[in-house]
């Protein structure tokens, strides 16, 4: 075990990058490219771009734009940095796919990597920028990863201009070979600087068994242990996902409530400062600063009682459940999705008395870093949407995190002063997780991207200069979808021969692809707004668009209940919801339009009652979700006028449900855009297999499909269905589906 001297004074944190600006400013002076590595919390983000505008990069003619590849970090690190610099945010600004504060001011803007990509598109030489700061590289978002490509293209070209642009690639101490060993995106190797960030030592403790599968089970008992018995200090903990999120903040807060005032708490919490109870059990225990071998080394027995030795058991305990007001627990989760005011407050510090406990997603493993941890408890697991690369169809699925992820979450423990990091599995298993995890762009389908790419003018992609390239067989997928799409110009011949180029990745953008890059949604919504002029169809499409955008638009109401009155208040709202999904489902040829009438009928309803909190609550409809459809409606109905000028069209919060003629229409609109996304039931005749009951088949899976159950054409089961996508759960099942007619 690593020796931790106890009562060590902590001097005021200074960040380890003040002591590195002139290094910093000196490179970035001497070379158009810069890439910057620093532990994660070491003030790459906060302080870089205040060096950059101190010495003048920001003026009035160009600013310093910085990308992050998650919202919540370009929020609140625009406002981070307008307070440090005592500036308003009308100058330190920050754009996000919805929403903005950016004004003619802004001199540095903080904005997803996405927007920046948009912006690329409309001037390609970035000229507003003076420099591009590219933050979280080491995440290896797909936007990240095309902008680097392009950014490698853009740098030359404005020197060339006389109007040098600076590039800076920040990210945490991972592998930054990618970048570097890279001579097809860097023909000269960018100087990379290192910020040793002072990292106190964590000591890693695994556990020696891995629970099976009820690691938020282990989380709770965990965190009961640590703040039962081991001295003050922030705990944050890593779980997979928002709903596992909030059932450990229930838990906990049960476990050791928290109420104003409450004076007690301090009096324990110092008593357990000074008489720490510890456990002993058999651990193995490996300091993640020693480097990731496993030492494996079991803990004597004679250390027992030893205050050095901060190992807990991972066995249960029975006391964990009672409820214990004398030892407050200040709980607050934290994921992308949550409101930007409850995720402000993990950085103040926690009420006098109490002890500070997060309870996070993936968003605090780099993006944001939390003051005062001191525990961190990581559940090992990552929740990660898969796709297969050809036929898109995607899963959810929680897996094992890398190495190097595991590692960044053990380095949140050690920011301020020694900290100790509890892995719910055992060494044997980090063993065998992978090193690093693969960069996005290679692991989902490709055609938003590659039809931005040929909005470029990048006709042959590839030949782009990606820092790691997406499989060739997802390039053609792309290709071919986006030709189907009428989006790319088709070669001019048949057959085997046309599959053939499409493969060779070269086909043209066409004058109607040219109008799909312009609406930000994927390729097949696009192509349903571009066809949706006459009828007067556009509003229904930007409708149904936005919200097939938007995920989760209806509240999971099939959830378990943690107790008999919220079983009652689910059914009731159960039953209410399919009342409504009826209602809403609409009448004749609307009815067929399935789970996209629903949603339109939902949004309009709600539209139409104000889109109230309370209305999305007592119809189940998820209101954040439905203020995120507000958002896009807006600004797809601002994109769609940009394109016909004069088409005059405005979101408006009373609008009528389609008629008859303009159902039927939306229905070829959309089988317009979901083509290749046919299903045809299953035919007596071809039920040799039970499997296929009630099944459909489709032109891109050998096995049975299904209509999801939540849908309202589950029990009516038409011939022939569009999906919106396929998921895979315990069935692959179809969501979002339409009935359509053969022709
Ligand atoms: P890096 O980008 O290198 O990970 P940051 O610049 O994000 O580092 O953070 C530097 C330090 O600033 C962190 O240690 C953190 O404690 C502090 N910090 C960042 N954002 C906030 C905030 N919103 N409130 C309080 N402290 C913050
Ligand atoms: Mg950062």
């Amino acid at each position: 075990a690593v020796f931790i001297p106890r009562n060590v004074t902590v001097p005021n944190p200074v960040l380890p990058i003040l002591a590195e600006e002139q290094v910093i400013m000196e490179a970035i002076n001497e070379n158009p490219i810069v890439i910057i590595c620093g532990e994660t919390g070491s003030g790459k983000t906060t302080q870089v771009p205040q060096f950059l505008y101190e010495v003048g990069y920001a003026s009035s003619d160009g600013a310093i734009g910085i990308t992050e590849p998650r919202r919540v970090a370009a929020v609140s690190m625009s406002q981070r940095v307008a307070k440090e610099m005592n500036l308003s945010n009308r100058v330190v600004s920050y754009q996000i796919r919805y929403e903005g504060n950016v004004t003619d001011e802004t001199q540095i803007k903080f904005m997803t990597d996405g927007v920046l990509l948009k912006e690329v598109q409309k001037d390609f030489l970035l000229s507003k920028y003076k420099v591009v700061i590219i933050d979280e590289a080491h995440e290896r978002s797909m936007y990240t990863d095309i902008l680097i490509g392009l950014l490698s293209r853009i740098v030359p070209l404005r020197e060339k201009k006389g109007l040098p642009l600076k590039l800076i690639i920040m990210s945490a101490t991972l592998r930054v070979e990618d970048f570097t060993n890279n001579k097809k995106l860097f023909s000269v190797t960018p100087p990379v600087i290192q910020v040793d960030a002072r990292q106190f030592p964590v000591t890693v403790h695994f556990n020696k068994k891995t629970p099976l599968d009820d690691y938020s089970g282990e989380c709770f008992r965990k965190v009961c242990k640590i703040h039962r018995m081991l001295p003050s200090g922030g705990i944050l903990v890593f779980l997979t996902g928002q709903a596992e999120v909030h059932s450990l903040c229930r838990r906990l807060r049960k476990a050791f409530p928290f109420q104003k005032n409450n004076t007690a708490g301090s009096l324990v919490i110092f008593l357990s400062q000074v008489l720490p109870k510890i456990d002993l059990d058999n651990y193995s225990v490996v300091p993640v600063d020693e480097g990731d071998e496993d030492r494996d080394t079991e803990t004597d027995d004679d250390m027992a009682g030893s205050d050095t030795d901060l190992d807990l058991g991972d066995g249960d305990s029975e006391e964990d459940e009672k409820s214990d007001s004398s030892l407050p627990l200040y709980v607050l989760p934290l994921y992308s999705l949550l409101a930007p005011e409850k995720q402000a407050k993990v950085f103040r510090p926690p009420p006098p008395g109490t002890r500070l406990c997060v309870v996070a997603t993936n968003v605090a493993e780099t993006s944001l870093t939390i003051p005062g941890i001191k525990y961190v408890v990581d559940c090992g697991k990552v929740k990660k949407r898969f796709y297969d690369k050809i036929t898109g169809v995607s899963s959810f699925r929680i897996t094992w995190i890398s190495q190097a992820s595991a590692n960044q979450r053990a380095g949140r423990a050690g920011r301020t002063e020694p900290g100790h990091c509890y892995r719910l599995y055992s060494s044997a298993v980090f063993m065998d997780f992978e090193k690093f995890s693969a960069p996005e762009i290679t692991k989902r389908p490709v055609e938003d991207l590659i039809l931005q790419m040929k909005a470029l003018n990048i006709e042959k992609v590839i030949n782009f200069p990606f820092p790691t390239p997406p499989p060739t067989e997802a390039l053609a997928a792309a290709e071919e979808l986006l030709i189907a799409l009428g989006a790319l110009k088709e070669p001019p011949m048949t057959g085997r021969l046309k599959q053939q180029l499409a493969a060779k990745l070269s086909c043209p953008i066409s004058p109607l692809g040219r109008v799909m890059a312009t609406f930000p949604v994927a390729p097949r919504y696009a192509k349903m707004l571009a066809l949706s002029r006459q009828h007067d169809c556009l509003p229904y499409t930007i409708t149904i668009v936005s919200a097939m955008t938007v995920r989760e638009l209806f509240e999971e109401l099939d959830r378990p209940a943690v107790s008999e009155e919220e079983a009652a208040e689910l059914k009731g709202k159960k039953a209410r919801f399919l009342q409504m999904q009826r209602i809403w489902a609409g009448q004749g040829p609307m009815q067929k339009l399935g789970d996209l009438m629903v949603m339109l009928g939902a949004v309009g309803a709600c539209e139409y009652a104000g889109c109230t909190r309370k209305f999305c609550e007592e119809n189940g409809l998820r209101y954040k979700a439905m203020l995120e459809i507000r958002r896009l409606r807006g600004q797809l109905t601002t994109a769609v006028n940009s394109v016909c000028t004069d088409a005059g069209l405005f979101v408006d919060p009373k609008m009528k449900p389609p008629t008859e003629a303009q159902a039927t229409y939306l229905r070829q609109i959309v089988l317009a855009g979901l083509g290749d996304h046919v299903a045809r039931r299953v035919q007596a005749e071809e039920l040799l297999d039970d499997k296929w009951k009630n099944a459909y088949k489709t032109a891109l899976l050998e096995d049975p499909v299904f209509i999801h159950p939540s849908s309202v054409l589950f029990k009516q089961l038409p011939e022939f269905v569009v999906y919106q996508e396929i998921v895979e759960t315990t069935k692959l099942y179809m969501k979002g589906v339409s009935a359509v007619e053969p022709e």
